[in-house]
């Protein structure tokens, strides 16, 4: 996978100034001021949960608010008589989601739409075809529960047996990630029954990048359809999702994009598919939003649906314009930053992260997420062997929000949009505290 490399090993050190020479040195250190950081205590809190919830950039609130206004001032007329138009809200993401992901420029692949459970049975309907002996899903585990949900019940609104159509590749014993190796293997035995493959870019549990490019093409060369859930790969990492042929993905927007709660949430359609307006090649589900927006609102002279040409006309209704105005808000920062740049800062802010807890004796702490740079993005699972709850109390008590899942695994994502080293440095003082 092409991300860049932190451009030379940084020697780092435990000291308290290192954190802070480091703060200062960093070029995205004013971003912090963008967001709204809760405060615990009577201070900001070291908030290191961004992998599930992100922070709210200052400018959502004015976003909302304009929309508001256009509402009470123009109510019907803010459809087409303000910039952006309501009419047209959905295509001010075009091209930053497309940068955002890694679409091809001006080809249609990006819209945002629905939330990330809707819009993985929506790729379902089109993108799992069985036919023949080519009948089933494979996934991973442990696959996010939602997916897992939607996957299996799909399968019984196709009258299928899950028990039968699906297929999960586990974590080898003793180990917590699946290797590309396994899917291969996978693919080798039971290649010419897989429908789709449908895998988390970035693991929510592990936080392990999957070799997307890889398994793109090696399930193609078996002739599979191959899916991403980016839930915890947009806004994370880098991705080249056209150029890696990868058919089709879908993400949310309120972890690493700082959406909001249940914001609306994106998915990418390989140009090849996004062009393919024939509903019998390429069925999908219909509304008015996805039809040619020129003849959208004839409404009763127009009874059969002509898709746009694009992802878009996989959109159903007119969009949510008061929840999509916070998405406007967090993309035009992720758009001007730039994925590389935020990448490059978030391999030092994790690679300080794991630095610190592995330094700590007696292995009480084991990191699962995968040390190689291409394997993981802002997220580190830390399974505590000694005093797990007690050390995330410790660790609540001292300001830090991050995640504990049951029985051990405290979850971290210093995100490089507003976590600082010295943040970074705190949590693992105060994780390391009890002994
Ligand atoms: C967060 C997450 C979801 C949640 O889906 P919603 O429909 O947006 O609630 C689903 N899948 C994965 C992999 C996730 O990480």
């Amino acid at each position: 996978m092409s991300t860049p490399a932190t451009e030379q090993p940084i020697e780092y050190s435990a000291d308290e100034s290192f954190a802070e020479r480091m703060d200062q040195q960093d070029p995205l250190h004013a971003y912090r001021e963008r967001f709204e950081i809760p405060q615990k205590h009577g201070r900001d809190s070291v908030y290191l949960c961004g992998n599930s919830l992100g922070l709210q950039p200052k400018t959502a609130r004015q976003y909302v608010e304009e929309e508001l206004d256009a509402w009470r001032d123009l109510a019907v007329d803010a459809h087409f008589g303000k910039e952006p138009s309501w009419y047209a809200y959905h295509e001010v993401f075009r091209d930053t989601g497309a940068r955002l992901v890694g679409a091809k420029p001006g080809a249609g692949e990006v819209v945002m739409m629905n939330s990330l459970t809707v819009n993985l049975h929506l790729m379902m309907v089109s993108f799992f075809q069985p036919r023949g002996r080519r009948t089933k899903i494979l996934m991973e585990a442990p696959a996010f529960p939602s997916d897992t949900y939607a996957v299996q019940s799909h399968l019984k609104t196709m009258w299928m047996d899950p028990a039968e159509h699906l297929i999960v590749v586990e974590p080898p014993g003793g180990s917590h990630t699946v290797t590309t190796e396994q899917i291969e293997a996978v693919l080798k035995e039971r290649g010419d029954e897989i429908a789709l493959i449908l895998l988390g870019g970035v693991n929510f549990f592990t936080g392990q990048v999957l070799d997307m490019p890889a398994i793109t093409a090696m399930g193609h060369a078996h002739g599979c359809t191959v899916g991403f859930d980016l839930a915890h790969a947009a806004g994370n990492i880098p991705m080249h999702l056209h150029d890696w042929g990868v058919d089709f993905a879908a993400w949310c927007s309120y972890k690493y994009l700082n959406s909001g709660p249940g914001a609306v949430a994106g998915v990418f359609i390989h140009e090849k598919h996004a062009t393919n307006t024939n509903l019998n090649e390429l069925p999908r589900y219909g509304g008015w939003w996805g039809n040619d927006p020129a003849k959208r609102f004839r409404m009763h002279l127009e009874p059969n649906f002509e898709p746009v040409p694009s992802a878009e006309s996989w959109q159903l209704s007119n969009p949510p314009i008061l929840a999509m105005a916070p998405l406007r808000a967090s993309l035009e920062i992720f758009d001007e930053v730039g994925m590389a740049t935020l990448r490059r800062k978030s391999l030092m802010l994790t690679g300080y992260l794991r630095w610190l807890v592995e330094r700590e004796p007696d292995d009480r702490f084991e990191i699962i997420t995968p040390a190689e740079e291409d394997a993981h993005g802002c997220q580190l699972s830390i399974l505590v062997h000694d005093q797990p709850r007690q050390r995330f109390k410790a660790l609540e008590e001292a300001g830090v929000i991050g995640d504990f899942r049951e029985p051990n695994v405290i979850r971290v994502a210093p995100t490089p949009l507003y976590n600082t080293f010295h943040e970074v440095w705190r949590f693992a003082r105060t994780l390391s505290g009890l002994s």
